[in-house]
């Protein structure tokens, strides 16, 4: 046995993994159901480091040093199930099953639990980054037991991205928790997404300005809070032209945006733990209603486009007015992802450090940026804190922002311009902050027609009123 690590499944993710490994030093085990992919791995990177290759699940497992890790990098579902389910006869007891695709964090906890039961640790592991990532150094969210990231957490921080010589990897927490974390990560990476398209939008109709135009100012957000990796490529697609017509590339895409499904599960989740995450659920769905071509047809036909000619009347302050607004509407959207990880943390025991979380996504990721050194300062300085919100730095911002982003949202629902989550996100902010809110009216509805009780504010107690009798309370 000679390999450290190993893995089974090179498909473009797998494959760009191994040699991720290889590079930085390991001796790599690989392995994949077909062999061509193994023998052309070997062929065409093979001098890249030290590969093991095997054709054979028994080879592949023999050749590695014990306790023995093995990475599965195969289609998520069922398929990763056969591999395990292969594995596990071969192994022994304190050997590490690594899974790097994209499971749901309740299949990790299963297999977690099943694997247990057999002696050895499964460890699901969310890797972000695409193949790009994989390769050169991608953000890396291990689950599983602490044990098993004495073996791993060295390899993996070696391979992952590194900011300012931290490596973009930390153990999560136990079973599902990587897994977890890494889903809320694609909703908070479609919530980013849908309000820089909303942004854009905004622009174009306000500005009248060609996609170039827009991807100037871009570029020059890209200098300040917003610094990111999705603001850079929105300028580098904005710029870019289509070479088959002439026209700018973004008005000759079909306006469908499609979707893999973790933006589903993390508004799922949220649902079944009782977390607003309006910011991802807004972009979720409005992926959705773009692809309901039909319906948008039949509406347009109904109504006509509702765009009324919109021109501002101050370029620059307009510029600036949407630019506070994407920041405070884009802190709402991360303040209520990192709820929902301190919700899914607290409700299955993970202990997740909100602040390393944060640290983490600095690089390699799709959603790294300057940004999230401030959520680590944010959590660090108080971890217990109630929302991301009123950390100072987002509470300056999101305080400067205001006016701003009530006169985007009141402009845009003016022109007719679509912003369901610049405007979810204000009403969020204005149902967060308001000294009472109409709920009790709610309170009041569910009483009358179901006697469900309420509270009072001036009592202790649950109360319910005689609402079909003479209308007296009485304590439930
Ligand atoms: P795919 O998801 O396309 O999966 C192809 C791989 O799975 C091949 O190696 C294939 O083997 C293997 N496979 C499929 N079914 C079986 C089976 N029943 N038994 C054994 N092996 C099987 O590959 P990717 O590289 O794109 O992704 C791998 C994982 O990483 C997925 O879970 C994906 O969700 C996740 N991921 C992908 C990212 C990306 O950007 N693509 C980013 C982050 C995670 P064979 O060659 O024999 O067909």
């Amino acid at each position: 046995a000679t390999a450290q690590i190993g893995v089974t499944g090179l498909a473009v993710m797998g494959r760009n993994l191994a040699r991720n490994l290889a590079r930085n030093g390991f001796a790599v085990a690989v392995h994949n159901r077909s062999p061509e992919r193994t023998r052309s791995l070997v062929a065409e990177h093979g001098d890249e480091g030290a590969f093991v290759p095997s054709e054979s699940l028994a080879d592949f497992v023999a050749s590695l040093e014990r306790p023995r890790a093995v990475i599965v990098m195969v289609k998520a579902g069922a398929p990763t199930d056969a591999v395990i389910d292969e594995l596990v006869p071969l192994l022994e007891e304190g050997d590490i099953v690594v899974d790097c695709g994209n499971a749901h964090f309740a299949d990790t906890r299963r297999r977690e639990e099943a694997l247990r039961g057999h002696g050895l640790h499964f460890v699901g592991t969310g890797v972000s980054g695409g193949e790009e990532g994989a390769l050169r150094g991608p953000s890396i969210m291990p689950g599983g037991s602490a044990e098993s990231y004495q073996k791993l957490g060295p390899i993996f921080e070696k391979i992952a991205a590194q900011v300012e010589g931290v490596p973009c990897c930390r153990h999560i927490g136990p079973d599902g928790a990587g897994h977890f974390v890494k889903m809320v990560h694609n909703g908070i990476e479609y919530a980013d997404m849908q309000l820089i398209a909303e942004a854009y939008d905004l622009l174009r109709a306000g500005l009248s300005a060609s996609p170039a135009e827009i991807a100037e100012i871009f570029r020059e957000w890209n200098g300040g809070e917003l610094e990111s990796f999705l603001i850079e490529i929105t300028a580098d697609v904005l710029a870019h032209t289509d070479a088959a017509t002439g026209k700018p590339f973004v008005d000759v895409v079909l306006d469908q945006a499609e979707q893999k499904g973790t933006g589903r599960w993390t508004v799922q989740s949220a649902l079944d733990l009782g977390i607003p995450i309006t910011g991802i659920a807004e972009a979720t769905f409005a992926r959705s209603l773009s692809g309901h071509a039909d319906q948008r047809a039949a509406a347009r036909r109904a109504f006509g486009d509702a765009g009324e000619k919109w021109q501002v009347e101050e370029r620059e302050t307009f510029v600036e007015d949407v630019r506070r607004a994407l920041l405070a509407s884009k802190i709402i959207a991360y303040a209520q992802g990192f709820d929902h990880i301190r919700a899914g943390s607290r409700e299955y025991d993970w202990d997740i450090d909100l602040g390393g979380t944060a640290t983490i996504w600095r690089g390699g990721c799709i959603i790294r940026a300057r940004f999230l050194d401030r959520i680590r300062e944010a959590y660090d300085a108080e971890p217990e804190l109630p929302t991301l919100l009123v950390a100072p730095w987002f509470a300056d911002q999101v305080g400067a922002g205001v006016p701003s982003w009530r006169r985007v949202v009141a402009d845009a629902a003016r022109a007719g311009v679509p912003t369901p989550a610049f405007s979810s996100s204000l009403a969020y902010f204005d149902a967060l902050r308001a000294e009472r809110l109409p709920a009790a009216l709610i309170q009041g509805l569910r009483d009358n027609f179901g006697a469900h009780t309420y509270h009072r504010v001036d009592r202790e107690g649950s109360f319910h009123t005689l609402w079909a009798g003479d209308r007296s309370e009485a304590e439930a």
